[in-house]
């Protein structure tokens, strides 16, 4: 049986595009491979967002390279937003004459057709495309759990240090009949969790009301599953996405809404299209609707001409919010985007000493919260299970690991937490709901 291996990089939007490849291959009758080296096929779903991701695949790619010269018969291909991006399918096509399929983000759908054709004509096949649609793939999913299911694609924001708009187009929304059907099958197939993906979802449909109508009727399938959603942009949020979170007890009391910088300034450079305090309005809003909702950010250090203060009013921000997790980028340029144009780039020093003191400040702040949790009792999601621990996560996204067995994987539980260390939630299976 030939068999196929995937290398993914990137976001969770990646990782379920690859479950699509996946699903596509398996109807074609290939099995996933546990390595590139036994692979029939070699994929790259790759990512753009910053360099070090292109690098990482450049670097794969010289492997693969070798692998190829030891065994011509296999096919290499690439896709996704590496290869999208303006001038990188050119300079892939000129430096890796061993790729033999090179496609885009728009037409990663039509991946078993590029595999019929070289194989029938041995011809090497480049085809990036510059918008489209909504287009339904097959999904082979990696987890029996959680389940990915996209409601957009595209974004039309244009923060200034972005790649997203350019390479994955404008926002698209898929029709709420489809949406709405695959959720059905997932839930009576036993997923417990559905995370809704999109880049901004609160514009799904063109933005409010719809999305929330979109999680009011989700919410109504039958049976017991958990709702996550995600990424929202804090100028969509809107109150009617708080209400029906606080309403339903099926959509998780979580929310994952980026703030990128606690600078005013830096917010107009980055436009992002929020002041600090409107952002801070809008998690006062979603905290009086869902009082203990778990909130999670992206933070980035070092945008061009950040100075100390504007660093300092991130970290105002962050200690204001009291975040469940943030997560830390150092701002890395971009050819294409505006911010790659700035004069002001931050020397790399400078970047390094404000990422580590922002983690330090969120690890402390974190640590704080884990230990306030103590004695509390949570019902938890067990994922998975390794070496005689259960590991889960609560509607309002704290991790947390506990005694129980594999038999667990897929149950609600109550677990009781009984110790915070280092960050980490340690709990005790009370029963199973
Ligand atoms: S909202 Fe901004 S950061 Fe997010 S994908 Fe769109 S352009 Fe990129």
């Amino acid at each position: 049986m030939k068999k196929y291996f995937i290398n993914t990089y990137g976001c969770q939007m990646n990782v379920h595009e690859s479950e699509k490849l996946a699903g596509i291959l398996s109807l074609r009758g290939y099995t996933e491979a546990k390595t590139q080296e036994e692979a029939d096929i070699i994929l790259f779903n790759t990512c753009s967002i910053r360099e070090t991701a292109e690098s990482r695949v450049l670097g794969n790619l010289g492997i693969v390279k070798k692998i190829k010269e030891r065994r011509p018969d296999i096919i290499v291909g690439i896709c996704g937003c590496m290869s999208q991006r303006n001038g990188a399918a050119e300079m892939l096509k000129k430096r890796c004459p061993f790729i033999d399929i090179i496609f885009g983000t728009f037409n990663m759908y039509k991946l078993g057709e590029y595999i019929d054709e070289f194989q029938k004509s041995g011809k090497r096949i480049v085809e990036i495309w510059d918008k489209g649609g909504v287009e339904d793939s097959p999904v082979l999913r990696s987890s029996g759990v959680n389940a990915w299911v996209n409601i957009m694609y595209g974004c039309d924001n244009f923060c200034s240090y972005c790649i997203v708009p350019y390479v994955k187009g404008r926002e698209r929304s898929r029709r709420k009949e489809d949406i709405i059907n695959e959720v059905k099958e997932l839930v009576a197939n036993g997923y417990k969790e559905v995370t809704l993906l999109g880049q901004n979802v609160n514009s799904y449909g063109g933005g409010s009301p719809e999305f929330a109508m979109l999680l009011s009727d989700l919410s109504d399938i039958d049976g017991k599953f958990r709702i996550k959603f995600m990424t929202s942009h804090p100028k969509d949020l809107s109150e009617d996405v708080a209400k029906i979170m606080s309403q339903s007890d099926k959509i998780a009391k979580y929310v994952h809404l980026p703030v990128q910088s606690g600078s005013d300034r830096i917010l107009k450079l980055m436009n992002r299209k929020y002041t600090s305090s409107e952002y801070l309005e809008r998690i006062a809003m979603i905290r009086s609707f869902v009082p203990n909702v778990g909130i999670s950010s992206d933070l980035m250090v070092g945008f061009p001409s950040e100075t100390e203060d504007d660093y300092l009013q991130s970290e105002e921000l962050i200690k204001k919010v009291r975040y469940n997790n943030l997560y830390t980028f150092i701002y890395s340029r971009r050819s294409g985007t505006v911010a790659d144009k700035m004069t002001e780039q931050i020397d790399i020093k400078v970047k390094t000493d404000r990422i580590e003191r922002l983690i330090k400040t969120q690890f402390d702040i974190g640590n704080e919260i884990a230990i306030s949790l103590v004695g509390k009792t949570y019902e938890i999601l067990c994922d998975s299970f390794d070496n005689g621990i259960c590991y889960g996560k609560s509607s309002c996204d704290k991790s947390v690991s506990f005694n129980g067995d594999e038999s667990d994987v897929g149950k609600f539980l109550e677990v009781k937490i009984i110790q915070a260390k280092n960050n980490k939630l340690i709990g005790e299976k009370l029963c199973r709901l």
